[in-house]
């Protein structure tokens, strides 16, 4: 049974030995992988690439990894006023070189390794991995394929008692902006690079390629990116978004708002980006970063009766079922989040379902999301727009850290603090935090929103000082419920 709040069970008695089948070895798939198997379940998981899915080796990993070192680049340019120089050479920090060769083996060893250690960690706990394509047959029957290494086809179909499907997505392409892989790329193809791009055109403002504008930016790159908004990130907090193009364009990228691309084609070493009102952007390479397409053909699931959406999603309800019974799906193929914290909450909750353990159904509006721009976006709970709409009822109170004694003495002048509350009682309801390492503060916030915490309970809580969490407590202080206002 489902229930509206709280843990519910699964009415089923869970069987010893019940076999589970997980197609996809991402975060959707591996973690529900090891909940399983904590629950006695016989486990295989079905990969067709590497374990850890596109998350750990093309998508999350290799782009923060990437995005480490553009930071560490990015925060070297307030050297100077901080009082760093090197003798001799009054310029040398802002001239610090990035040799990207070194960064792509770094970025891609460490996303090797990650992998392995999920493989590693997988055959620890008894659980079965078969390197293959896996659909269903049935409901209970699963088709692998496997290759040997002569290059013969094997298929042999497994009886599974529970299926999750956690096949993710790739990126979508345009049918007149194809990647060549060398110069025309996608996320996937970028670590392929060992120089520096000349000039790189972003076609995209979404978080994928502001994350990438904004890195190869502070790598020392120049920039363009293509935006067909008015604002890049047209998804998130206006004023977020906001302090983030404010950045990208003192930095000196150059960004085309109002700009849509219709093609990109190669004239030799060179790119050529179309817009939709006949201009042409030219650079030396060009990153299409224009969303996802989930990863749900050729699965079987049609011929299930398997319910989807118009986009190609799988349909599930938040304790990740889907309309077909004993059939569970996680992960970027349902298009509930594409975030790899949230593919994993909905394979473990899969598990904890199909498997009888308690279990709470995922709780979308609490999930905390970040954008790994310098500075960082991170967000959780009812946004300001959900306010303006009328769909909560609450104040919203915005700090700029600029007045914040820790930022000051970092150097740091952009980014805010903004809560969300109700009007009387003070719940807190969401928050942005707009600052470096944005993604380590919002914790405090995600805790207020998840537990239910008023903004006296935040403000009462003791910050240190000096903090940029000092400015959460502030922001909090600044919402002290008013008595004679009612939700
Ligand atoms: C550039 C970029 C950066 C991102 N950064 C972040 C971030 O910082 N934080 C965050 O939370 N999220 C981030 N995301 C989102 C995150 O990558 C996804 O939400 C996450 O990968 C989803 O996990 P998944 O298990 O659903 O799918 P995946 O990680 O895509 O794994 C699915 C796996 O299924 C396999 N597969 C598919 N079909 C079959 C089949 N028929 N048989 C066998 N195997 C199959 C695939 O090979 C793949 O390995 C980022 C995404 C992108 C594009």
């Amino acid at each position: 049974m489902i229930g509206t709040m709280g843990h519910v069970t699964n009415s089923e008695t869970p069987r010893p030995n019940t076999q589970v089948v997980i197609i996809g070895g991402g975060p959707g798939g591996y973690e529900a992988a090891l909940v399983a198997r904590q629950l006695e379940a016989e486990v295989t998981v079905v990969e067709r690439s590497g374990l850890g899915g596109a998350a750990v080796l093309t998508d999350v990993v290799p782009s923060k990894t990437l995005i480490a070192t553009a930071e560490l680049r990015t925060t070297a340019d307030s050297a100077e006023e901080l009082g760093i120089f090197t003798e001799g050479n009054e310029d040398a920090v802002a001239e610090l070189r990035v040799d990207l060769a070194r960064v792509n083996r770094r970025v891609m060893n460490l996303a090797a390794a990650q992998s392995k250690d999920i493989y590693e960690r997988l055959e620890r706990e008894g659980i079965s991995v078969i390197t293959g394509e896996a659909k269903l047959r049935s409901a209970d029957e699963v088709e692998i394929k496997t290759t040997d290494d002569a290059g013969n086809e094997k298929v042999e179909v497994r009886k599974a008692d529970v299926v999750l499907v956690s096949t993710g997505a790739s990126p979508r392409e345009l049918p007149t902006a194809q990647p060549d892989g060398q110069r025309i790329l996608n996320w996937k193809q970028l670590y392929t690079l060992q120089d520096l791009p000349e000039r790189l055109i972003v076609v995209g403002s979404g978080v994928t390629g502001a994350e990438f504008a904004g890195a190869y930016n502070g790598l020392g790159g120049d920039v363009v990116l293509v935006s067909s908004r008015d604002q890049v990130l047209p998804n998130e907090d206006p004023d977020a978004a906001a302090v983030i193009e404010d950045v990208f364009r003192r930095r000196g990228m150059e960004v085309l708002s109002r700009s849509r691309a219709t093609s990109v084609t190669r004239d030799g070493d060179r790119v050529i980006v179309e817009l939709q009102d006949g201009r042409r952007v030219e650079g030396s390479h060009c990153l299409m970063a224009v969303g996802s397409v989930p990863n749900t053909q050729d699965l079987g699931l049609e011929e299930l009766g398997m319910r989807m959406h118009s986009s190609g999603h799988i349909e599930v309800d938040r304790v990740s079922r889907t309309s077909v019974r004993g059939v569970y799906a996680a992960g970027d193929c349902t298009g509930v989040l594409p975030l790899a914290s949230v593919a994993a909450m909905q394979g473990r909750i899969a598990m904890w379902h199909a498997l009888g353990d308690a279990v709470a159904p995922l709780e979308r509006r609490n999930v905390t999301a970040n954008i790994f721009t310098a500075p960082e976006i991170a967000t959780v709970g009812y946004t300001q727009a959900d306010l303006e709409r009328g769909e909560i009822a609450g104040r919203v109170v915005t700090l700029p850290l600029a007045g914040n004694a820790r930022a000051k003495m970092l150097g740091i002048r952009d980014g805010f603090v903004k809560l969300i509350a109700r009007r009387a009682s003070g719940t807190v309801l969401g928050g942005v935090i707009v600052a470096p390492r944005a993604s380590e503060l919002i914790f405090s916030v995600a805790l207020a929103v998840e537990h239910g915490l008023s903004v006296d309970d935040v403000a009462h809580a003791f910050s240190i000082y000096p903090s940029l969490s000092g400015s959460i407590a502030e922001t909090a202080r600044l919402l002290h419920p008013v008595m004679d206002k009612t939700d």
